[in-house]
């Protein structure tokens, strides 16, 4: 059981990995999401003002992984909340902001997770997309 009151679920594939120091000590935890993980880093600092951390995708993942964010309401007008793609690299370490597909630089605790397909996409992400085709999706070298 885990302190959701869900079955542990051994083998489910969490794509995210939190590292940090909290009190002194070190932590490590498996996140489904961005959003998890961020939670997980908020109450780390939370117990401890001093606490670091980052997050990661797995540095054993088959291939980079893109979520999609916006800036949550009331950070920022509403016509610059488009939705912004982020590619992530497996092992890339991440902090405290990240920077979209377009160059965007997004700080965490602002960043509104989307579901694929949701919000309007910001049109210089999908071109970035478009532009850099990911060979290494199709698996291999060439
Ligand atoms: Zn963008």
């Amino acid at each position: 059981m885990d302190a959701t009151g869900q079955p542990a679920l051994t083998r489910r594939p969490d794509p995210f990995i939190v590292v940090g120091k909290v009190n002194g000590r070190d932590e490590a935890a498996r996140a489904a999401s961005p959003a998890e993980a961020l939670s997980r880093m908020l109450g780390w600092l939370a117990a401890d003002a001093d606490a670091s951390a980052v997050w990661y995708l797995r540095e054993d993942w088959p291939g980079p992984v893109t979520v999609i964010g916006r800036q949550a309401p009331g950070t920022a007008r509403e016509s610059r909340r488009c939705a912004h793609l982020f590619p992530l690299e497996p092992g890339t370490v991440l902090r405290g902001a990240m920077t979209a597909g377009c160059g965007a630089r997004l700080r965490l605790p602002e960043i509104e997770w989307l579901p694929l397909g949701a919000g309007m996409p910001c049109e210089r992400c999908l071109v970035g997309v478009c532009r850099n085709p990911r060979p290494r999706l199709e698996g291999g070298r060439r």
